[in-house]
């Protein structure tokens, strides 16, 4: 119950109840004291108008026989016995008829010397139609003043009780009644908070609010059942919904209509590098990311000053760079099914690799144009010498010329055969295989090589520390996938350098390792990781020798996705590297897809 000191309607009618019947009572007690006092006043005149007439009568009947010389010491005799008798007779005066003042007597035991009332009456023998005098009785009125004083304060007394206990009896029902409300409104408050099942008592109260409580503990019995009920089903639903946006595989966030973050799930978090406690609750527009930029706030104006039909058709798209995460974010209203506009979804897809790729593929395509461009820029022009002064030139000259054109022409054929290659081998038709004998391929792809590791002064060497049996392999593609290995070896090997071949066969796993080890420049850990990746290429101050990208990834797809093996480098930069794959001889089930 709200504890400020409000009037509400009811309290206003009380006080208006009680003072209305202030306002009659003082009237009716107002009007009941001057009543009484008029009546009292009428009464008290004509206890007067008795007292002078008796005492006419009786001081006429007196003096009637006396001679004049007594008269006055009778009315004085008798006058004075009244007076005595009657506190509240003032005095006592008698007349002649000539008006003149025969007797005068005052009353020494009066309570108050004022006279209030003065009654006169004339003094007539029976019989006489003449008076012979008068006769005044002067009256104090105290009695009536005593009297009405005493019925005010009696009345007052009366009234106020009676007001107390109307007051009261008004007070407490309107306890009574707000007590049984303030019990009501306590179960209301039980229910509403999700104690169903909650019951107010009964005992103590009116019959009308006794039937309205048993209602409302039959209504919150129904609403405990219903839950039992369903409280499984509605927890099993939400748990469902929660759990598939917590594990689905991109981040997502929702919020309220007061941009307020009601959910993010654990992608969401792992992608913004957050905690739930950290955005929960607060507006998205907060959010800084590691670059200390309010990366949503801008979109999120944009999403708003959007009409929600065009943004509905067209989600809010842009990208986010959160560390070195590229992450794309779709802004889009959420609505309820009566399409009431309840929030937002923001959906967060990490699209690292794919800009990584993007890159990467933007890089092969202007390193394949310039590849190319090289050798037939080369070929042409010294095509273009030969055609027209070939005559000119003496056979060694010429054979020069034939030489360098014969090896822009392999570079061409590698290259275009690399590209070749990787479409082949990325479709999903299987590679044929057949028993082959791995150290005639080997011994066959250093031979190959021979031209150019001459041309480098490269020394190449062979080492079998154990020899396979034939098992099934691709010879061609394996021949290729070593080639790569070596003319890489070669590219980046100094002068004068090394390179070794390594056969090796473990029995006890039925594996072959074949490896390719030169003295190079050598390559970074950070680059190792990503050297297999397609179109990833070392660029730097030592890897300066283009090319695709894409002779390792050949490699790797080769032996892992056709051949069911491995790959791997060892490699310190400055000291050389080791290239090498390993081969299973059994059969191994192989999954192209
Ligand atoms: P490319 O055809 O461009 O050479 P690769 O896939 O064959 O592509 O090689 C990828 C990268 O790996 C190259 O850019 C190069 O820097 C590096 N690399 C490959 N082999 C070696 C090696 N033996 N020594 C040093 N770096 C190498």
């Amino acid at each position: 119950m709200n504890n400020k000191v409000s009037l509400t309607t009811q309290n206003r009618l009380i006080i208006f109840g009680l003072l209305l019947s202030t306002v009659l009572i003082v009237a009716i007690a107002v009007f009941a004291i001057f009543n009484i006092q008029k009546k009292l006043n009428e009464g008290y005149q004509n206890f007067g108008q008795v007292i002078s007439k008796t005492l006419a009568i009786e001081s006429v009947e007196i003096t009637k026989n006396l001679p004049a010389d007594k008269i006055i010491d009778t009315l004085q005799t008798h006058s004075e016995s009244i007076l005595k008798s009657h506190n509240d007779i003032v005095f006592i005066e008698f007349r002649d008829k000539n008006g003149k003042l025969i007797y005068s007597g005052k009353n020494p035991h009066a309570v108050q010397s004022n006279t209030n009332i003065r009654v006169t009456s004339p003094l007539t023998a029976i019989g006489e139609s003449n008076p012979v005098g008068s006769v005044t009785v002067g009256l104090s009125g105290d009695i009536i003043s005593q009297i009405s004083s005493t019925t005010r304060a009696s009345l007052l007394f009366v009234f106020s009780v009676a007001w107390l206990v109307f007051a009261f009896v008004i007070l407490i029902n309107t306890y009574l009644i707000t007590r049984e409300l303030r019990i009501l409104q306590n179960g209301v408050k039980k229910i509403s908070s999700g104690e169903f099942g909650y019951k107010i008592q009964t005992k103590d109260v009116s019959s009308e609010i006794e039937e309205l409580f048993n209602a409302f503990n039959d209504m919150s019995t129904r609403l405990h059942i219903y839950e039992e009920q369903n409280i499984d089903r509605i927890m099993l639903e939400r748990n469902k919904f929660e759990s598939v946006l917590m594990s689905i595989a991109n981040g997502v966030v929702v919020c309220d209509d007061n941009d307020n973050v009601v959910l993010v799930n654990n992608h969401a978090q792992t992608l913004l590098e957050v905690t739930e406690e950290q955005v929960l609750n607060k507006p998205i527009q907060q959010y800084i990311d590691t670059s200390g930029n309010y990366c949503f706030k801008e979109k999120i104006e944009q999403f708003k000053d959007t009409p929600l039909e065009i943004i509905e058709k067209k989600p809010i798209e842009f990208n986010i760079n959160v560390d070195k995460k590229v992450i794309k974010s779709i802004i889009s209203p959420m609505f309820t099914r009566n399409k009431d506009y309840v929030g937002y979804i923001i959906v967060l897809i990490d699209m690292t690799k794919e800009a990584e790729m993007e890159q990467m593929r933007a890089g092969f395509i202007s390193n394949v144009s310039h590849e190319l461009r090289t050798p037939v820029t080369v070929l042409r022009s010294y095509i273009d010498t030969l055609y027209n002064y070939g005559n000119e030139f003496d056979y060694e000259t010429q054979k020069e010329f034939i030489g360098t054109i014969n090896q822009e022409i392999i570079r061409l054929n590698r290259m275009v055969n690399d590209i070749l290659d990787f479409s082949r081998l990325e479709a999903d038709t299987e590679l044929e295989k057949e028993p082959n004998n791995i150290e005639h391929l080997i011994e066959e792809c250093a031979k190959q090589v021979e031209v150019l590791t001459k041309e480098h002064n490269l020394h190449i060497t062979i080492d079998k520390k154990s020899l396979p049996p034939e098992f099934m392999f691709n010879y061609d593609s394996i021949e290729r996938a070593l080639t790569n290995y070596l003319s890489n070896a070669i590219k980046y090997s100094p002068e004068n350098g090394e390179i070794k071949i390594t056969l090796n066969y473990s029995p006890e796993n039925k594996e072959v390792e074949v490896a390719v080890t030169d003295q190079g420049c050598g390559i970074a850990p950070e680059h190792q990781k990503k050297i297999f990746d397609r179109f990833y290429r070392v660029e730097n101050n030592t890897h300066t020798i283009k090319g695709t990208g894409l002779g390792l990834n050949l490699v790797k797809t080769t032996i892992e996705k056709h051949h069911g093996g491995r790959v791997f480098v060892h490699s310190e930069v400055g000291k050389g590297s080791t290239f090498g794959f390993i081969l299973p001889t059994a059969p191994v089930e192989i999954s192209v897809k």
